[in-house]
């Protein structure tokens, strides 16, 4: 189910800002719609279609990811986490009070988790994740006591383009796999005969 906003954000630490920026619902929609096209781009190289940017205050992208897991063969390579080690290199800072994270899918526990130690002012998600979504799917580290900052989190963004991205993605992933495994019975099947003529 997706988030509403939750409260406001905490004050945050030595250096941080105490409020986050509110982009509006607009700049949040037009940003959202940018990454599904992007996560389209991810999705025909293999890899499942998600995008995530960091916005700092005044709307600017301050970094951007994309699911790049199987390419790099890296278990930290999902989007929200390339987005954020890009974002904390160019303003060489690791607290991002002021800051808003997009993506286009839930994130999971791992992200979510980063998001918290990263102290994100406000995150936005599209598509919900009931089974593995960390910010209100299957568990919500937002609000759990451990954590030790609040985010405003809004999921539903562009949240149908994002579901129907994502599962046309994986009903064409089953297809190739299905194709994969009937080509390679046709192989086997075709082998001893192959053999007999060949011998
Ligand atoms: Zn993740």
């Amino acid at each position: 189910m997706a988030r509403n906003p939750s409260s406001a954000v905490q004050p945050g630490g030595p250096g941080g800002a105490t409020t986050t920026a509110q982009l509006g619902e607009a700049t949040e929609r037009l940003w959202m719609a940018r990454l599904l096209r992007r996560a389209e781009c991810v999705g025909a190289s293999g890899e499942i279609p998600v995008a995530a940017a960091v916005l700092d205050p005044q709307g600017r992208c301050v970094g951007w990811g994309s699911n790049r897991r199987h390419r790099l063969q890296d278990p930290l390579g999902h989007a929200e986490l390339v987005a954020l080690g890009q974002a904390a290199r160019l303003l060489g800072d690791w607290r991002f009070n002021r800051c808003t994270l997009l993506v286009t899918l839930e994130p999971c526990p791992m992200c979510a988790g980063a998001l918290v130690q990263a102290r994100m002012g406000r995150v936005v998600y599209a598509a919900a994740d009931p089974k593995r979504g960390a910010l209100g799917g299957c568990l919500d580290l937002a609000m759990h006591p451990s954590a030790h900052h609040h985010m405003q989190v809004l999921g539903g963004v562009e949240g149908q383009a994002a579901q129907h991205q994502l599962e046309r993605w994986f009903r064409g992933r089953r297809e190739t796999l299905r194709q994969q495994r009937q080509a390679a019975s046709a192989t086997r099947a075709g082998t001893p005969a192959a053999l007999s003529q060949t011998g």
